[in-house]
């Protein structure tokens, strides 16, 4: 079996302006970054402000498992589906973090033959989009610091800074650190550490900015510290909004490339979906919705992350209306969140999988909650057997949900024509009616509730003394109209790891609330989360290599 960098580096590719020229663009619209990766001019974004919207489609899915669901795949798969069956599709797409492609997770371009190319530039520094983040992370930084050490004219308390230092790296040694060690001239001894950078406000405030104007207002309300009485105190106020903006004024444009079909791509933005809202650009959704009929976009991890934050921040703050969903599942994934383990998920065992179908049961049920049409894509591995694949559709039907069998990764938009005309099925004859779950005018702690209630299937919310005191500085600083951008384990439906399938009888903790207020949210930490993740014990980057030829080996 080939790998998918086999695959991908066999793709004919289209020059990027041929493919620009498909979507009505013309060269004087895209700025070439070598001859198939272009960014989108932001006259274009701004023309195109008139045109009337094409559909939006989620691809979300159950909880993750190390087994792997398949979001990206369906979701390129489903846009050369539609191509196939005569519809003018673009897949918008997050960009990877280089960070877990050395770890366990690889490359985010797809696989098999649903993959977005180039695969190889796609994951490794693309069009320089992160690193322009981590610059701009970092300056901040460096400028916080050097208030410090200037004399401090804001009264910042050291203790009491909130921003944190970036890179785009999975490095578990710098979770914690201290900076300015050594003579006074190197300035305020403080604790610090890191954040891998797609974890860093500037991302998230990268993927929700309407275009500069925004962007720049964003950067300016950021929060990065308290004074020694506890007043906020924002970029603004340290005169670091142009700066960032300059060193982010590429970085706020779309990408454009293909997938293995010549289909349209647009890959922006990549913020992770636990600190952040987990989906690329509010521009690069837009922009597509205006050059084609259908975009199919994703929301990372499961429904009860992704799309949960993808609904009640990104289309609520984007005005998005939202036509379909569909909920990916695999007969492995499945099997793993009714109990078998890893190493045993190619064994069929029926009552595994009727255990671990509750999950797949609660996340549509969830969709369901935000009034979009679903339904479910069972992406089919070569492992899986009829009896199990007939097992999860007979189930789908007995709850009334659509449930459509997805070959996008063997057969590429072949194997996704179904998916695609189950969705242009959906979107034509269902018309939704897409609403957020929860009104902004709701008290912080009752917001936290209703997502804890409505979509984890919680008893209730216990928030630890720290937790309330945050909440009660947001409350008098005034920013409880904020939406909630909950930071849980991916995994589970709770907010332990280790309770798979559908828990029941669970509270969560909240143990920190943090402020976001340039992105616009205030981000709920639950149980332990990462911003700056570790690497495994083999890293994938021990099984990665260039050969002379320039063919590229471990990349997935
Ligand atoms: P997600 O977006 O949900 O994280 P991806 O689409 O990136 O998932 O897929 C995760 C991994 O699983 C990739 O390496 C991909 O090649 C593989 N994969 C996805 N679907 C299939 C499938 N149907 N058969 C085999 N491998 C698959
Ligand atoms: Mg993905």
């Amino acid at each position: 079996m080939k790998t998918d960098v086999q695959i991908a580096q066999e793709a004919t590719m289209l020059p990027i302006l041929e493919i620009a020229k498909t979507l009505g663009i013309s060269e004087d619209d895209v700025e070439l970054y070598g001859k198939y990766k272009g960014k989108l001019s932001l006259d274009l974004c701004k023309r195109l402000e008139e045109k009337e919207d094409g559909k939006l489609i989620l691809v979300t899915a159950i909880n993750p498992t190390s087994a792997g669901e398949g979001k990206t795949t369906t979701n390129v798969g489903l846009s050369m589906g539609l191509n196939k069956i005569g519809k003018k599709a673009i897949t918008t797409l997050r960009e990877p973090s280089l960070g877990p492609c050395f770890g366990v997770k690889g490359g985010a371009a797809g696989g098999g033959y649903a993959q977005v190319v180039p695969m190889d530039d796609i994951n490794l520094h693309f069009t320089g989009d992160i690193h322009a983040i981590t610059t701009a992370n970092n300056l901040m930084a460096a400028l916080i610091d050097n208030h410090l050490h200037q004399g401090n004219k804001l009264s910042i308390d050291p203790k009491r800074i909130t921003w944190r230092r970036g890179l785009d790296m999975n490095d578990r040694a710098l979770r914690e650190i201290t900076v300015a060690l050594g003579p006074k001239g190197n300035g305020v001894t403080r604790v610090d550490g890191f954040d891998i950078s797609v974890a860093s406000e500037i991302m998230a405030i990268l993927c929700l900015a309407n275009g500069m104007d925004d962007l720049k207002e964003r950067l300016s309300r950021m929060i990065i510290g308290y004074t020694y009485a506890n007043e906020p105190v924002t970029a603004g106020e340290l005169e670091a909004t142009g700066a960032l903006a300059l060193l982010l004024r590429d970085a706020i444009k779309p990408n454009l490339v293909q997938t293995l079909e010549n289909t349209p791509a647009i890959i922006h933005g990549g913020p992770f979906a636990n600190i952040a809202h987990g989906c690329n650009s509010v521009m690069a959704t837009k922009t597509a919705l205006k050059l084609a009929d259908y975009v199919v976009t994703e929301a990372g991890f499961g429904a009860d992350l992704g799309a949960e934050k993808f609904f009640n921040i990104k289309c609520r703050y984007a005005g998005l209306n939202p036509s379909a969903v569909v909920i990916v599942a695999t007969v492995r994934a499945l099997k793993n969140h009714g109990g078998v383990p890893k190493a045993e998920l190619s064994e069929v065992n029926m009552k595994a999988l009727a255990n671990g179908f509750e999950n797949l049961e609660k996340q549509i049920e969830n969709v369901k909650k935000f009034g979009v049409p679903a339904v479910v894509a069972l992406n089919e591995f070569p492992t899986d057997t009829k009896e199990e694949l007939d097992f999860v559709e007979e189930r789908c039907k007995e709850l009334g949900v659509n449930v459509v069998l997805s070959q996008v990764w063997a057969k590429g938009g072949e194997g996704g024509a179904m998916l695609a005309e189950k969705v242009v099925d959906l979107v034509e004859e269902e018309k939704g009616d897409f609403k957020p779950l929860y009104d902004l005018d709701m008290p912080i702690r009752e917001k936290i509730e209703t997502i804890a209630k409505e979509i984890y299937g919680a008893d209730g919310v216990d928030f630890t003394s720290k937790a309330s005191k945050e909440i009660e500085k947001y409350e008098r600083i005034g920013l409880e109209k904020l939406p909630i951008c909950m930071a849980k384990t991916q995994y589970s439906l709770s907010d332990d790891p280790k309770l798979l399938g559908r828990p029941k009888g669970f509270r969560i903790t909240v143990s920190s609330v943090r402020a976001s207020v340039g992105a616009g949210f205030l981000v709920v930490l639950t149980g332990n989360v990462m911003t700056m993740p570790g690497l495994p014990k083999v890293p994938a980057a021990n099984k990665m290599d260039l050969l002379n030829n320039g063919e590229i080996i471990g990349l997935f």
